[in-house]
């Protein structure tokens, strides 16, 4: 039986149909690896791909079927993990060359509960390295083209996931946000990502960046998909002690539930000078439809909100220099060839192993929480990160979930920003809130630019509030038709 044309299937739809017998799972990993061998010189999307193994499970997942096994709600489902997922047996690169020849020794949270529900791993996606970046230009091996735009970035740094799925090359993937990583990606790519809120979804297995931003979660072309994705991987899990042990939501349900009554607030200072005239078009189109779907808008602020750059960079590069302690040569990846003394070892390694990203934010990172600049910068920075989380606080006393645009500006070409770190930070301004308040938000596509490049929408909710993000994004995907549009495949 062959498998269904895989350009634009519903990760649901693949999953019924496996568990259905209407395809085998090794039809549909067969197709995927195609298409992957086809297309993926042209996008970077893949670090690894890993079809022996991929085959392996479609074949076990085929036979638990023919045994008339459930195997699980994503039966068969094909996807990509960002190479920051820890994969055991599989090398896991973290997009560094420092990790070169890692091979875990143990398996993440998440990737392991995609297993356990039927899902198939085609491979580790391209990202910027250690997560640091919005271009995936910072990738210590190659660059990830954008589906919509051969020349155009696809966000980062989870943009190796989007880009993937957005070109059909896996039917779900997962990445991490740590002030945008999923959000801005998706909305490059004109798919769906969502950053659930902080503790929602285990970090246990995933390379760590900065530890109290950290977020794991799921792409997929719609929001049911994303819904689907994340409702297997969320979840209480005692090996991370910041895990909310709560019952997980039903957010496949949210999606088709309605906006009835429910009230959007729209952030005065999202919508400022320097964004694109295109994006901000769209999403006042979007609020409207929103207003038509039954929703009450209503304006309101975030009044710190012009500080969250600043604090996420002090607050980020703080954690990311003390993570990054561990990368000494002895334990993980690269080594340097020889070296007179241990301090020279560490030395050489740390100074071949990493690219100039990580190696600025260690530098800016130990600045600030040098003794006599702890106060003035890293505690700074943590007393303003409270302010911009109690806006969020104030806000949802007076709406349910906030709509905003998801990035001012739709993908820029390739090279463009790479030379300007300052330029590429700027970048994030609507992303680094939500993560700095731990609270969930998704984007997902609202329109095209004339030059046919997607333009994201950011819904984001209250602490747990991944329902009624999910209910705001489903109502607006049930009145347009932008998540059916498919890039063309690269010739
Ligand atoms: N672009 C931001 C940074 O470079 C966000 C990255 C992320 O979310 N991992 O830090």
């Amino acid at each position: 039986m062959p498998a269904p044309d895989l350009r634009g299937a519903a990760l649901t739809e693949l999953a019924a149909g496996t568990a259905a017998g209407k395809w085998s799972a090794r039809d549909l990993v067969e197709t995927y690896l195609e298409r992957i061998a086809q297309l993926d010189k042209k996008l970077g999307c893949f670090l690894l791909v890993d079809g022996e193994g991929a085959r392996k499970t479609a074949d076990a997942i085929d036979k638990r079927l023919a045994a008339g096994e459930n195997v699980g709600p994503l039966a068969g489902v094909p996807v990509g993990l960002k190479d920051i997922f820890v994969t055991r047996g599989l090398e896991t690169t973290a997009g560094s060359k420092i990790l070169k020849g890692f091979i875990p020794p143990y398996e993440s949270t998440a990737s392991a509960r995609l297993a356990a529900a039927g899902a198939i791993r085609l491979g580790k996606l391209n990202m910027d390295e250690f997560a640091m970046g919005s271009s995936n230009e910072n990738s210590a091996y190659y660059p990830v083209h954008n589906p919509w735009n051969l020349d155009r970035v696809p966000g980062g740094s989870s943009g190796g996931s989007a880009a993937a799925v957005a070109a059909s090359l896996c039917a779900g993937a997962l990445g991490t946000d740590t002030g945008g990583s999923i959000r801005q990606p998706a909305s490059f790519c004109g798919i769906v990502g969502i950053k659930p809120t902080y503790g929602r979804v285990s970090r246990y297995g995933v390379i760590a960046f900065a530890s109290s931003l950290d977020h794991p979660g799921p792409f997929g072309r719609t929001v049911e998909d994303a819904a689907a994705l994340l409702e297997v991987i969320a979840g209480h899990d005692p090996m991370d002690s910041t895990s909310i042990p709560r019952p997980v939501g039903r957010y496949r349900a949210a999606c088709t539930a309605g906006i009835t009554g429910m009230r959007i607030g729209v952030p005065k200072e999202y919508f400022q000078a320097g964004m694109d005239s295109e994006v901000e078009n769209a999403v006042n189109l979007a609020l409207a439809e929103l207003g038509r779907a039954g929703a009450s808008i209503v304006p309101v602020s975030l009044p710190h909100t012009q500080y969250a750059i600043a604090t996420y960079y002090l607050i980020c590069t703080a954690e990311a220099s003390s993570n990054l302690a561990r990368y000494d040569g002895i334990r993980f990846g690269h080594r340097t060839a020889s070296a007179a003394s241990l301090e020279e070892l560490y030395a050489k390694t740390r100074g071949e192993g990493f690219g100039a990203e990580p190696k600025r934010r260690i530098m800016l990172g130990t600045y600030v929480l040098r003794a006599g600049y702890y106060e003035a910068y890293y505690g700074k920075a943590l007393r303003a990160r409270r302010l911009i989380a109690d806006d969020f606080t104030a806000a949802f006393a007076q709406c349910d979930v906030l709509v905003t645009p998801t990035s001012p500006i739709p993908a820029f070409k390739l090279g463009e920003r790479a030379q300007d770190p300052l330029q590429m930070y700027l970048a994030d301004i609507y992303t680094v809130a939500p993560p700095l308040a731990g609270v969930p938000a998704l984007s997902q596509c609202c329109g095209f630019t004339a030059a046919g490049l997607p333009i994201g929408l950011q819904s984001i909710g209250p602490p747990l509030g991944e329902e009624a993000v999910f209910r705001v994004a489903g109502a607006y995907q049930g009145r347009t038709d932008w998540h059916t549009r498919l890039p063309r495949d690269p010739s």
